[in-house]
């Protein structure tokens, strides 16, 4: 079927100007980007081609016109207000004077990349609803472009090729189970026809894949799946045997796995490796967490969770695997950005083209591209959960990590990762990997009475057991003292640091080099700046107002090199650690920042807030009934709105809301979902009247002992 398709393609294609199935999108922008133009990028850096600048993703650019002795003279050429005050993760695409951007809710802009004018907006209609599917706000990391078409996936599951030109549907497909809580926020990459996306869920419940669907058609062209089938049966796809093969021994028969998915979902890095013709993917943690829970009987690594995968790239076949994590129980993703390079491995220092990886677990490994196997690697961060990698690569694990049960453990790195989504950079001119990292710590134990099957946050830990349970109590200072963001300029050769940097939070932006050893990245204050990528000096910044967490690039129009940021406070960081500092750059803005040398334009100044005295009503709860409403907080509540209940910025400050000051208008949110179009639903099937009302207790609680410290704050729009 699919060479008669194939054939039958190939004979439209012979009777028009552009091979597009029937229509010819080869005079719109990006009409001739192709496997071969993409392959070339580097060769065209006036244009920023793929998400991560090319098939490599090294985030290099060979632009040369800003320089460390001018670079001074940046200023903003131009902004466009992506009109979201949800997180934006984006890496815009530029092609033939046209820029191409993803804002919250999956919405992509196209912006003429010399002015910043308008061009089209295409809005997917995600339902609002669909937010709580999702861990980590409703982000999206940008689109990709092959002849002439846009692809983006959406935060509902879809995946849209749109008209470069105008905007216009081509062709849409759903590539999840909707019914389930499958979310898509990472960027689509484009090769030989096919365009392949991944999903998340991991949190909540799913079993990862990723497809690759025709560009032209929307047809599946192959799907992978990273988990076993429930039943350990073929599932007609890709991956029927390498499951058969590896994965279905690691897993025992039952669990929650067989009926949550097991996890694995490739929600970020998936990159295409023209040398050796297949598709790098990158895994996600396992689903639940625990693992005593998700595979109580099994004693295996659960392949292939927290892995890196090879699949060919026309047919989706199984090429080899590395895990990183195996029976991973702590939330440690693979997906990470995946970086393909040549590298001088071996005594002998010859040249090995590698994937560079700085994953959630805190170890940097560098694999054989061609084979998978492991060439070097070591811990990038602190770690308490392994003290190193054996000969071939796998971890040498703390035995405490697996006692959680008998013993709470600290986890280093935290679930959140030492390295999230944040993009990393290589540099060939300096040799150097660039990795956002992160510091950061959280408790790991048992939930009373095991898994919670209702629950949505559906981890099988006590969430309540890793974070202070009243504030402040010293608690959020030394959350404070403890938590850091860091660039770490590593060696991936000799595995050594070269230099790092601080940032008082995680989770600051992606990194972006260039041939003139510049280094432009941004942080979750807002500030961003150039470095030296070969030292780590300071040589401009800017405050741009709002929270930088996505990745910087580089091109170039007329004559002028550009330098464009997407900005935007929100994502997983500010739902749950928003509290962590309140002076956050305002959140409102989510805005497209472009410079060049010698522009002044302005910085639009953020949204002003109301200071509020006290919270609308008294403290009503018992100490009992606070504690309560702090378990059942941390179990529904705390991933979107903060263990503390303080605003995030993109959450309103429950302590001060008018809807927590009532029962009624409480019971009507949270029970009756009356504000399920904010993505509020309803929490009916999670909690009783009573625990709703315990949460209520411990929220109203949390303002009037911030009161009582003297530490009253904005409050939010
Ligand atoms: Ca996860």
């Amino acid at each position: 079927m699919k060479a008669l398709h194939w054939f039958s393609a190939m004979a439209a294609c012979a009777a028009l100007a552009g091979c597009s199935g029937g229509a010819d999108y080869s005079g719109n922008p990006g009409g001739d980007v192709d496997t071969a133009r993409i392959s070339a990028a580097g060769k065209t850096p006036g244009d920023w081609l793929s998400y991560g600048g090319g098939y490599e993703e090294q985030r290099f650019s060979k632009l040369a016109q800003i320089t460390p002795e001018n670079v001074g003279k940046l200023g903003v050429a131009w902004s466009y207000d992506l009109k979201t005050s949800h997180g934006v993760e984006a890496t815009p695409i530029v092609v033939d004077g046209v820029m191409y951007v993803t804002g919250a809710w999956s919405i992509v802009s196209a912006l003429d990349a010399k002015t910043g004018k308008e061009l089209w907006v295409y809005d997917p209609q995600v339902p609002k609803e669909t937010l709580a599917k999702g861990c980590c706000d409703a982000v999206n990391r940008g689109v990709a472009v092959y002849e002439g078409k846009v692809f983006v996936g959406t935060y509902d599951g879809r995946l849209v090729a749109l008209n470069s030109k105008d905007g216009s549907v081509i062709w849409e497909k759903v590539t999840v189970d909707q019914s389930k809580p499958y979310t898509i926020t990472g960027a689509p990459r484009a090769f030989k026809d096919k365009v392949i996306i991944g999903n998340g869920g991991s949190e909540l419940g799913v079993r990862g894949y990723v497809t690759a669907y025709n560009t032209n058609t929307g047809e599946e062209e192959w799907r992978f799946y990273f988990t076993p089938n429930p039943k350990k049966k073929p599932d007609g796809a890709a991956s029927d045997s390498a499951l058969a093969k590896f994965a279905n021994a690691s897993w025992g028969d039952s669990g929650a796995w067989t009926t949550q998915g097991g996890g694995a979902t490739a929600w970020d890095s998936m990159i295409y490796d023209e040398v050796n013709d297949q598709v790098i993917v990158g895994t996600g943690n396992s689903s639940p967490w625990n693992g005593k829970i998700r595979d109580p009987e099994g004693n295996g690594d659960n392949l292939f969770v927290s892995s890196v995968l090879a699949l060919d790239a026309d047919s989706g076949e199984y090429k080899w695997h590395f895990q990183e994590t195996p029976r991973d129980i702590l939330d440690y993703t693979a997906v990470q950005t995946l970086i393909l390079a040549d590298l001088p491995v071996g005594a002998e220092g010859k040249s090995k083209r590698v994937i560079m990886h700085a994953p959630k677990n805190g170890f940097f490994y560098v694999l054989d591209a061609a084979t998978g196997k492991f060439v070097s690697g070591k811990a990038y961060s602190a770690q308490t959960w392994a003290t190193g990698l054996d000969a071939n690569g796998r971890p040498i694990e703390n035995p405490a990590m697996r006692q959680f049960d008998k013993k709470p453990f600290l986890a280093v790195p935290a679930p959140a990762g030492a390295h999230n989504w944040n993009p990393m950079g290589f540099s060939p001119k300096t040799g150097l990997a660039y990795i956002p990292a992160n510091n950061m710590a959280q408790m790991v134990q048992e939930r009373p009475g095991g898994i919670k099957e209702t629950l949505k946050w559906n981890v099988g830990y006590d969430m309540a057991g890793g974070l202070p349970p009243a504030y402040p109590a010293g608690a959020l200072p030394g959350i404070r003292a403890s938590v850091k963001g860091e660039l770490i300029a590593w060696d991936p050769v000799t595995h050594k640091p070269r230099w790092k940097r601080e940032y008082p939070t995680p989770f600051n932006g992606g990194v972006l080099t260039t041939e003139t050893n510049l280094l432009f990245q941004g942080d979750t204050m807002g500030t961003f700046r150039a470095f030296n990528a070969a030292d780590g000096s300071e040589l401009w910044s800017m405050n741009l107002k709002s929270g930088i967490q996505a990745a910087p690039i580089t091109y170039e129009i007329d004559g002028e090199q550009y330098v464009a940021i997407a900005t935007g406070w929100g994502t997983s960081w500010a739902l749950n650690w928003g509290f962590a500092w309140d002076k956050a750059a305002a959140p409102d803005i989510g805005r497209v920042y472009v410079f060049k040398l010698g522009a002044n334009g302005k910085i639009v100044d953020p949204m002003q807030y109301v200071i509020v005295e006290e919270p609308k009503t008294k403290s009503f709860g018992t100490p009992a009934q606070i504690a309560a409403g702090f378990q059942n907080y941390s179990e529904n509540c705390m991933v979107c709105h903060g263990p503390l209940a303080i605003s995030s910025g993109v959450t309103p400050d429950l302590r001060w809301s008018g809807v927590s000051a009532d029962k009624d208008s409480w019971n009507q949110v949270v029970r009756e979902g009356i504000l399920a179009g904010n993505g509020m639903v309803s929490f009916k099937g999670q909690l009783t009247p009573e625990e709703a009302e315990s949460i209520r207790a411990y929220v109203l609680d949390q303002g009037w002992m911030a009161v009582r410290n003297g530490d009253v704050r904005k409050a939010s729009k």
